[in-house]
């Protein structure tokens, strides 16, 4: 039986019933990673004896099938900690880092009777759009290895997609769940900033920086929210708002639903393929009966700007604890501390963390601070306000997640067209809100198109049944294998 085929809820049933053991559905993912992932390369590290150990150890617990996981493997990307394996954020700096603790979200996890089934690969801590900039190895998209699978998930989104994972979590700073969940034809969401635990994630930036689930579809994406969601009192910025049921009342979809379109935005860039998909959607929920409105948004477009200043500033802050004294690498021959800490940090970091570093160094200095990173904190409320202006007409704002389908390696070598990939989703990390991606269909080319839906601040349940209604319409799986 192929189980490793099957989602994470049809996983979970067959486990809570007894048909098949934690160890079978291990053994089957194991068997099938040996198979594919040499072409997908989607983990960076899969230690087979500690999983099936793991798999062990839960089928021999009490009271396991009756845990929300019950024995079902899940992968976690290589940024989140878990005790007694590497946590590399695909950096040479921390090659040889083993993590002392585990991250909240991933004890979450195992506290559900899940299993860790690997890290996953990513851009080098988490910057970038591609998996191209992780020190170890680029990723595959499973529908064209030819091309890359987004990022900085891409690899939980491509173990995903290519059925080497159930579900996987990932992190989203600017895009890197829903970016490339979408690049992936598979789903991915970033809750409400604070909804889930940070405890255990490496900081890129700490105001943007949240962990979501990446999966097969919108049921198993709420499952996984289940588990992982709720306040822990090891991450300060966590909320303390509690969290209703997200499975239950997933299937009312989105009847009932006010979707808003953001048109003035949508006039930036994107390609025709993704234009004429995101249209044929509006117009197949109106057809349902669904109500959608225009909504204006007119600072968006300034969103890729601001966050380059605003997610650069706190990462120059963050990796300047990676100095050779605390964590992972330090050069081997130097004179003094202050070469220490250069030829640690030029040895240890990888270029676009490099670049990264010198411009939220230089908006922070004297002088720049008031122009750069004064201004693009207004630019924040400003989209801020854009939103809750919007949120007074509609319950869901809906836009295509990427500008384009998945793009060949090296296609966006210079940094400014990356950093574009990611003009609809940055805009709901500056305003913290819950935003899913998810199939809306398939370009010409094969590849597949997704559709991001975003809600109000901690409405995950009114994100998550929106995201049904559509799952429903779009019927992905039907079109994509006809
Ligand atoms: N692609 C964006 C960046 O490079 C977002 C990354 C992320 O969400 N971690 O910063």
């Amino acid at each position: 039986m192929s189980l490793h085929r099957a989602g994470l809820k049809e996983v979970v049933s067959l486990l809570k019933k007894g048909e098949v053991s934690p160890v079978d559905v291990v053994r089957d993912l194991v068997d099938a990673v040996d198979e594919r992932d040499g072409d997908v390369r989607a983990y960076l590290h899969f230690d087979k004896d500690a999983i099936l150990e793991a798999a062990k150890s839960v089928a021999e617990s009490a009271g396991y099938r009756s845990t929300l996981l019950a024995g079902a493997p899940i992968a976690v990307k290589d940024n989140i900690c878990v005790t007694g394996s590497p946590t590399t954020c695909a950096s040479r700096i921390l090659e040889n880092y083993h993590s002392p603790y585990t991250a909240t979200a991933v004890e979450r996890l195992i506290q559900a009777g899940g299993v860790v089934a690997g890290k996953t690969n990513l851009d080098e801590f988490a910057m970038g759009s591609s998996t191209e900039h992780s020190a170890y190895h680029p990723t595959s998209n499973p529908w064209d290895l030819e091309r890359t699978p987004g990022g900085s998930s891409g690899g939980s989104a491509a173990a995903v997609a290519s059925d080497l994972a159930l579900a996987a979590l990932g992190s989203d700073t600017g895009g890197s769940i829903r970016q490339p969940a979408s690049l992936c034809g598979v789903v991915g969401m970033k809750p409400t900033w604070g909804r889930v635990s940070r405890y255990g994630l490496v900081a890129f930036a700490s105001s943007l920086d949240q962990i979501g689930p990446i999966t097969k579809n919108v049921e198993d994406c709420a499952l996984m929210l289940d588990v992982i969601c709720g306040h822990d009192p090891h991450d300060a910025t966590s909320l303390t708002t509690p969290v209703p049921d997200l499975s239950t009342d997933l299937e009312k979809g989105c009847e009932n639903l006010t979707i808003g379109v953001p048109r003035d935005f949508l006039e930036v860039g994107m390609d025709d393929e993704v234009r004429s998909n995101f249209d044929t959607l509006v117009d197949d929920l109106k057809s349902e009966g669904i109500k959608v409105v225009d909504v204006a948004m007119p600072n968006a477009r300034y969103a890729v700007a601001c966050y380059y200043i605003i997610a650069n500033a706190e990462a120059s802050s963050n990796l300047a604890r990676y100095d050779g004294v605390k964590y992972g690498h330090r050069a081997k021959e130097f004179n003094g501390p202050r070469e220490m800490y250069t030829r640690t940090r030029d040895e240890g970091f990888g270029p676009e963390v490099k670049r990264r570093i010198l411009l939220g160094t230089y908006v922070l200095s004297a002088g720049y601070y008031d122009a750069y990173y004064l201004k693009a904190q207004k630019v924040r409320s400003l989209i801020i306000d854009d939103f809750r202006k919007a949120f007074e007409a509609c319950d869901l704002v809906a836009m295509p997640t990427a500008p384009s389908p998945a793009f060949r390696f090296g296609e966006k070598a210079d940094p400014l067209l990356m950093y574009a990939s990611d003009v609809f989703t940055i805009p709901v990390n500056l305003a913290g809100l819950p935003g899913v991606s998810l199939p809306s269909g398939l370009a010409d080319s094969r590849l597949p198109i997704g559709v991001q839906l975003v809600g109000r601040p901690m409405a995950e349940s009114v994100v998550l049944q929106g995201a049904r209604g559509v799952e429903r319409i779009v019927d992905f799986k039907e079109k994509a294998f006809a």
